[in-house]
């Protein structure tokens, strides 16, 4: 179960409706049963129910069952497409494991973009995949203003469909990484001759055919597990 509150031992943790509809109802459990718990921050932890009531309860935080075990530091930087692919890359971004979502408007970006939904839908991912980190969602913000502010430190991989190979990638350094994905119709001309100016970026290929967004997603940060990861 995922809570919102900071997690340690004896900590009272209070449950909102849809919660204890939740444990109370859906899971039937009642008072002294103990449930996992996590905050994305915290690691996970064995919590006791102390009060069930139909629309609240208490929980009380008792022992960690499992670290926080951080992620690779690996950003994914991508524009919004469809909700529901949108959600997928949300989802397989949690599941391969990245540090943050950073959502980007482009020019091409004609999707609307909601940060509390795929806020949810990572949180959901992770409770999924047994994470117990949550990476977090930024607001969106246009491509050129994340790239104005980039600390050059940190490289971008940035998968665009035309560019040949990926000799640049298996040379590369193991500092910190994100990986760019663009929308469904690609990026603009200027954004490329703008990422290609800059010298932090490495452009990459991941093969022959246009890979749809989500698809794009999934097998860049593949290939930079592969590569770079732990
Ligand atoms: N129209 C399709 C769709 O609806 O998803 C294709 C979208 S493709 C233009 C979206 C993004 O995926 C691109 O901006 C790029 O980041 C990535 N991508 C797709 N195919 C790729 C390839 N062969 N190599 C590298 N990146 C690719």
């Amino acid at each position: 179960l995922y809570l919102d509150q900071p997690l340690a031992p004896g900590q009272a943790l209070a449950l909102d409706e849809a919660q204890a509809n939740y444990l109370f109802n859906v899971m039937r459990l009642g008072k002294d049963a103990v449930v996992k718990v996590f905050n994305g921050r915290d690691g996970e932890w064995l919590a006791r129910v102390e009060h069930a009531a139909k629309r609240s309860g208490i929980l009380r935080a008792e022992a960690l069952s499992a670290p926080l075990v951080a992620p690779p530091d690996l950003w994914l930087i991508f524009a919004p497409i469809k909700k529901a692919r949108c959600d997928f890359i949300v989802e397989k971004a949690v599941e391969l494991g990245v540090a943050r979502l950073l959502p980007v408007q482009t020019r091409y970006t004609n999707e609307r973009f909601r940060e509390d939904k795929a806020q949810a839908h990572a949180i959901e991912a992770a409770e999924q995949c047994e994470a117990t980190f949550v990476p977090p969602v930024d607001d969106l913000r246009p491509l050129e203003r994340v790239l104005k502010d980039w600390d050059p430190a940190r490289r971008i991989l940035w998968a665009d469909e035309g560019l040949q190979g990926q000799a640049a990638l298996l040379q590369a350094s193991p500092g910190p990484w994100a990986v760019l994905i663009g929308p469904e119709g690609g990026f603009a001309p200027e954004e490329r001759e703008r990422l290609r100016s800059l010298p932090f970026v490495t452009p990459v290929s991941l093969g022959p055919r246009i890979l749809r967004a989500d698809t794009a997603a999934v097998a860049a940060l593949t290939l930079w597990q592969a590569n770079l990861g732990d």
